[in-house]
């Protein structure tokens, strides 16, 4: 929006608003500025040329919202105390009369609805005897306002209790749009968008769009504005995060590994144990290109639990200290940096290098010495959590970071090892933790470079899922005695969230004193851990379970990152229901990592939500963990999923990720397109694009220091 002035005007300035209502608007829905007012859309909108008929009410319809017009003919305060309610009847003009009732706001709503005025009542229907009544009504006064704006469908916007309460209700927002609209004018607001994309893409124009989405005449004007400005949306994000993507890559120096060495050929050729899948050697070609072309490399490295990531990390470490750097591998928990640490010694140790181990556990006089070598050059590779990104834990040359199984977003950690340049900033490889969607990808990793390893090691048999209900335990406690019969082991998993712990610590005894009923001693031995035991006591009981003195490992979800015992052959996971998808996906993949035939049992309630039973049934349908992430994103939408959750990107105003996709990919490709012919936006077609980027950058700014 170019006029700067006009839609930057703080909201108490526009008519009507005031400084008390502008202080309820900024507190209730971060309203500031003229600007912040158009830019809260509607939500829904009254279709004035569709109204129900009371006698055409529908009782097996009820969870869908009704329309009804009439005279309000009486309120009235009934009850006392809990069952306190204002009642209304609505009368239609074919004569036939609605009960509403209200049992919140009633001396507001007792204060304001006027009795003998024409309504419109909006809500859902509940029946009682067969009988219709409109419990809690969104009410809207027909007045000659809105009697001139027949046939039009009436925005109705986000609001609170308080907002509606202080007369800032639909109607009212209504009409401070209108008023900023009677002054804003298609030639100050100006336009975004060059002419030729609008053309290419039959894009409204902004004005229009803007003016649509609060006042659309119909359906078709309505879904072109939106289309408009989801488009506007995603397509300045896209432009945005690849515009910066490109400025790292022409402006940011990185170290020029050149050379593939002794410690990379000697491990590649003589210790590997394996041949690398295809698209692990895809992978790590596309690493050593960034990595050998003297800018520094940020890149994601996507992959489904199981596909080999670990190995790819220490190919491309072992590349940074053939040239004379060192390297270091940071883990979200600390078993799941010791296993590493404990895999990754190993494989190092024929190739003579020095591997270290650093956590908040690493103290006093072990920790002093292990700085020292670490400035000395003398730790080529130094794993453990975020401990190593603190600022005492000085590198003598960092070469290289990789970070794993990262759940969060990251740039924090990546900011923390910018000031470990020296001179230059690391090569940063992150490795996520559970595949997300492509779309979610783009837009929360839009500025780096995303690598995807789509592709299993050979040999790797699919693993089974089944779902079962409480009748079926005999079974599959006879099954878990067949399999460990044959030396293998398994895993009983339980939820444990915050809220329940207690209820779910005692779900996971009691589950516990069973299984040692049915798998008695000496024959048998259980494992438990769960996320209340102190560190030693929990890594004791891994530890025995690794060694296979244990053969059942019952647990909470602590085991769910990373931790890897190829003999454990069943995943058991009880209260399937109460996990999420992407949960359930990690937690299966701690099986099916060796050669045998892997299990994975959901035991769940009868009674299942809907959501709960179309998780069951995307788990018992497929492995592929991007099938699982979309089917998550569709199912929870984009905000809950996992480590997007404190990510501004994900604030759009109308666009919704998981049913923009097409928009989205629209957007990234033509801003793609635009970028590589106008890498400076320089050209004149493309002067909108860069004027609205520096608006928006400064729009940013002024936020920041609001908040
Ligand atoms: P993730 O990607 O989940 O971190 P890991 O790196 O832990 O997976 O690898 C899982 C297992 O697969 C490890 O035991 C690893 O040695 C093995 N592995 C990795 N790549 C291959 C391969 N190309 N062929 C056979 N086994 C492999
Ligand atoms: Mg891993």
């Amino acid at each position: 929006m170019n006029n700067v002035p006009l839609l930057d005007t703080p909201i108490e300035y526009l008519s009507g608003v005031g400084t008390f209502r502008a202080d309820l608007l900024k507190l209730e829905l971060r309203i500031f500025t003229f600007r912040d007012l158009i830019q809260c859309f509607p939500f829904r909108y009254v279709d004035k040329t569709q109204f129900h008929r009371i006698q055409d009410l529908d009782e097996s319809a009820a969870e869908l919202p009704v329309q009804l017009r009439g005279i309000l003919r009486r309120v009235e305060v009934m009850g006392e105390t809990r069952s306190r309610r204002l009642v209304g009847v609505l009368r239609e003009d074919t004569g036939q009369s609605i009960e509403l009732v209200w049992f919140q706001s009633i001396i507001y709503l007792e204060k304001t609805l006027v009795v003998g005025a024409e309504y419109v009542a909006f809500g859902k229907t509940s029946w009682f005897n067969h009988k219709p009544s409109l419990p809690h009504p969104e009410m809207e006064i027909v007045t000659t306002e809105n009697t001139t704006l027949a046939n039009a469908f009436e925005p109705v916007y986000p609001s609170t209790e308080k907002l509606n309460a202080r007369s800032l209700d639909s109607r009212a927002r209504r009409k401070m749009v209108k008023n900023i609209f009677d002054k804003l004018q298609p030639e100050t607001l100006g336009e975004c968008l060059p002419e030729y994309l609008m053309t290419a893409y039959r894009l409204m124009p902004q004005y229009e769009a803007y003016y649509n989405i609060h006042f659309p005449k119909n359906q078709v004007d309505l879904e072109a504005a939106r289309r408009r400005l989801k488009f506007q949306e995603l397509f300045f994000l896209q432009l945005k995060m690849l515009k910066n993507k490109q400025h790292q890559r022409n402006t940011i120096q990185g170290y020029s590994f050149e050379r593939i060495g002794e410690k990379f050929n000697e491990f590649y050729h003589k210790h590997l144990g394996f041949e690398l899948t295809g698209a692990q050697k895809r992978v790590l070609r596309e690493i050593r290109h960034d990595v050998g072309s003297s800018r520094q490399m940020n890149r994601l490295l996507q992959g489904d639990v199981g596909c080999g990531k670990t190995v790819v990390a220490l190919l491309a470490m072992l590349i940074g200290i053939d040239n004379g750097y060192q390297a270091c591998l940071m883990a979200p928990t600390e078993i799941l940096a010791q296993q590493h640490h404990e895999g990754i010694a190993k494989l190092c140790e024929p190739l003579g290098l020095t591997v270290a181990f650093l956590s908040g556990s690493v103290k006093g006089k072990k920790r002093e010495q292990l700085l020292r070598q670490l400035k000395n050059n003398y730790i080529n590779i130094l794993i453990g959590t975020h401990a190593i990104f603190e600022d005492w834990v000085e590198f003598d040359k960092l070469g290289i970071a990789i970070i794993d199984e990262q759940h969060r977003f990251g740039v924090e950690q990546r900011a923390k090892l910018w000031k470990k340049a020296n001179p230059l900033p690391p090569h940063i490889l992150v490795m996520s933790a559970t595949p997300i969607p492509r779309t979610l990808a783009m837009t929360l990793y839009g500025d780096l470079d995303v690598s995807v390893i789509d592709e299993l090691p050979a040999g790797r048999k699919p693993i089974k899922t089944v779902h079962c209900y409480e009748n079926h335990r005999l079974r599959i406690i006879g099954f878990m005695k067949d399999e460990i019969a044959k030396g293998r082991q398994i895993y009983v998993v339980y939820p444990l969230i915050e809220e329940s712990e207690k209820l779910d610590l005692q779900n996971l005894m009691s589950g516990y004193e069973a299984l040692t009923n049915d798998f008695p001693k000496p024959e048998y031995h259980i494992s438990v851990v769960h996320g209340k035991m102190r560190g030693e006591a929990k890594d004791f009981e891994m530890q025995r379970f690794l060694n296979k003195e244990t053969q059942i490992m019952i647990a909470t979800t602590v085991i769910e990152v990373g931790v890897n015992v190829p003999n454990a052959s069943v995943m058991v996971i009880e209260n399937t229901e109460r996990f999420g998808l992407s949960q359930l996906h990690q937690l299966r993949g701690r099986v099916g990592r060796g050669a045998e035939q892997s299990y994975c049992v959901l035991m769940s309630a009868y009674k299942l939500s809907e959501e709960g039973r179309e998780r069951i049934r995307v788990m018992c349908a497929t492995t592929d963990g991007f099938e699982i992430a979309e089917a998550d994103m569709r199912l929870r939408g984009p905000g809950d999923i996992e480590g997007t959750q404190q990510s501004g990107v994900l604030n759009l105003k109308i666009a919704d990720l998981a049913k923009d996709q097409r928009i989205l990919q629209a957007a990234r490709d033509i801003a793609q397109t635009i970028l590589e012919k106008d890498p400076n936006l320089m050209l004149p077609e493309n002067a909108r694009l860069k004027h609205y980027l520096e608006v928006m950058a400064q729009t940013a700014k002024i936020w920041s220091r609001i908040s």
